[in-house]
């Protein structure tokens, strides 16, 4: 390993894949996948798959994280699910405040630090994610608005809590779009987003937080980006719906 910290990798299914076609991609990560101890493998299906994928995965090296949960405890919320529900499937992550949520479900950082709070009080690691648009970065604002998604969605985690926690960086410019940060623009963000760690923690913790990266991470790229200091794994979409993209992009980063 090429750092302290262990990188894991994590594939955001977003609401892609019926539980027969959820199936078929994690029997083959687990084939192709099986020995890898040098990475943390984590698959986030939707909600309909947790079940039935939890019973592929169990005993492999694959972990299982959901793409969002409720800030709520069980009760009368329609439609919404809770940290206690997904523990039932032996889920270990979240995904919470991805730019997709907070594009089209208008989610704010004062709501996924409450989600951040539940997830943990239910022993789940949450991935926090944060990102500027293309607009913010030619408007040369990325460091303040990282800053203040930073602030605004990990208040009131202790130390310990945010020790636990996993950040991930992921430009909205990025995501879906072909588009990968340089790995000088990734490594940049990254090592600001833990020095604003230090500040809010301290520097044990922000030597402890895994950062990811997020947005269009393939199999050709992911060696270059794994291997920047602050680089500590990533948040793969598109690249995590197939079997051979997704185990290449962890062997590479091996
Ligand atoms: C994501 O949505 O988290 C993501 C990074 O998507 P993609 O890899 O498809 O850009």
């Amino acid at each position: 390993m090429h750092k302290d910290r262990k990188l894991l990798i994590a594939g955001n299914w977003k609401m892609n894949k019926t539980v027969a076609e959820g199936l078929d991609l994690v029997q083959g990560l687990r084939r192709e996948l099986a020995g890898v101890k040098e990475v943390d493998i984590v698959v986030c299906p939707p909600y309909t798959a947790l079940s039935e994928v939890s019973k592929i995965i169990m005993d492999s090296n694959l972990r299982l994280g959901a793409q969002n949960m409720s800030e709520q405890a069980p009760g009368a919320y329609t439609g919404e699910i809770a940290a206690a529900m997904l523990k039932e499937f032996s889920v270990r992550y979240v995904i919470l405040g991805h730019s997709e949520r907070r594009q089209f479900q208008k989610e704010s950082s004062e709501l996924i630090a409450k989600k951040a709070l539940a997830a943990h009080a239910a022993s789940l690691k949450p991935i926090v994610c944060i990102g500027e648009t293309l607009e913010e970065r030619e408007k040369g604002v990325t460091e303040q608005i990282l800053e203040q998604q930073l602030r605004g969605s990990l208040a009131g985690l202790s130390k310990e809590q945010m020790a636990e926690t996993v950040v991930a960086y992921e430009p909205v410019w990025a995501i879906g779009t072909g588009k990968t940060a340089t790995t000088q623009q990734a490594q940049d963000a990254h090592a600001f987003i833990r020095k604003v760690l230090v500040s809010l923690f301290d520097d044990a913790v922000a030597k402890r937080v895994r950062i990811q990266y997020g947005g269009s991470v393939k199999p050709a790229n992911a060696r270059e980006l794994m291997s920047q200091p602050d680089v500590d794994g990533a948040l793969v979409g598109g690249a995590s719906l197939e079997v051979r993209s997704f185990t290449d992009i962890i062997k590479n980063s091996i």
